[in-house]
């Protein structure tokens, strides 16, 4: 990308979307694309194409998805599986009718199969059953994939599918019923401290581990794989393999840790209860990402400076909610 490039990052309000336009205005990239829900509404076809023909995007960082943690997916199935298809099958046919150079596809670790060996590598997509809880968002995403690997094989395009680890980072959602674990915590942990209770519920058995990585290092990663030369983005585009990358720190802990860790971060002495009526989930998803670390890219971000830094930018707001 040069800066002139249209960059168009859909899903810009969004936790990964926020932090691409974040990363990308820092190094200089001032010509982005960016529309909110309401001005362009993904899952229209017709309008998607008459943006994408109005503004002919050079790159695409595709970031909008109808996402959530893992009650929300339980909750929503249907609405998980449609919103999601529609929006990649939408963003990534009018891409290529643009002409579009490159497109980068984010998705998430829970493509995986539930029980693959870990750390979990690129070539274990689909080679066995998923976790329940989130099918219908994960086959959404594996067809996302699939997609982009076709449209290369068939059109010559460019596009690229990113797996994250669970993100966390400024601008998270704090909705109890929708959240994933980290800002639950969060916000848990500030409402126990104004309510002066000395007990953190912490959903299932606490011992399912987690890889968490922090918005903004997932964002630097985006924009790294966008800018890498013809060479090495050529790798990530065989015939033979998906178009696909995983994007991790390589680092999990268990849920009990990572609940202890919030609660010392943000210096509360509280009781652990375990709330074994709400699910497990995956026992682990640690993503290998040591091809994305052989292109160059490593994550910057400890797990406690990025739980120190989302809480500076969330505390007026969760403050406001607990009093
Ligand atoms: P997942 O990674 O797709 O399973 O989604 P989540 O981030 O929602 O959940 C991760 C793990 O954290 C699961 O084992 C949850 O049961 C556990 N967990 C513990 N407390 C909470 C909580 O308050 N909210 C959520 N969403 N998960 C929690």
């Amino acid at each position: 990308m040069d800066r002139q490039s249209r960059i168009y990052v859909a899903g810009h309000r969004g936790l990964v979307g926020s932090a691409i336009v974040r990363s990308l205005r820092q190094q200089g990239y001032d010509n982005l694309l960016l529309q909110t829900h309401g001005q362009l509404d993904l899952t229209d076809a017709g309008r998607v194409d008459r943006f994408f023909a109005e503004h002919g995007p050079d790159y695409v960082f595709l970031a909008a998805a109808k996402v959530g943690g893992i009650l929300a997916n339980n909750t929503y199935p249907a609405d998980f599986i449609r919103e999601n298809l529609a929006i990649q099958s939408n963003v990534i046919e009018s891409s290529r009718k643009a002409g579009v150079k490159r497109l980068l596809f984010l998705g998430s670790s829970c493509i995986y199969p539930k029980l693959c060996p870990q750390p979990i590598k690129e070539e274990y997509l689909l080679t066995g059953p998923l976790e329940p809880t989130n099918r219908p968002y994960a086959l959404a995403k594996i067809a996302g994939i699939e997609m982009c690997w076709a449209y290369n094989r068939q059109y010559g395009t460019n596009y690229v599918a990113a797996m994250p680890t669970n993100l966390y980072g400024p601008g998270d959602n704090y909705d109890l019923k929708n959240s994933h674990v980290l800002p639950a915590l969060i916000r848990k942990v500030v409402e126990a401290k104004a309510a002066g209770s000395n007990e953190l519920i912490v959903w299932g058995s606490g011992t399912p581990r987690r890889e968490l990585l922090y918005s903004d290092d997932m964002a630097e990663a985006c924009v790294f794989l966008m800018n890498l030369d013809d060479q090495k983005y050529g790798l990530l585009l065989k015939e033979d393999e998906p178009p696909l990358i995983n994007v991790g720190t390589n680092q999990d802990v268990t849920i009990r840790e990572l609940a202890e860790t919030v609660c010392e971060v943000l210096e509360f002495d509280g009781k652990l209860i375990f709330d074994s009526s709400k699910p497990d989930g995956t026992p682990r998803k640690l993503m290998d990402s040591s091809r994305i670390n052989a292109l160059g890219w490593k994550a910057a971000t400890d797990l406690r400076t990025g739980i120190r830094l989302t809480f500076e930018t969330a505390k007026q707001q969760l403050l406001g909610h607990a009093t």
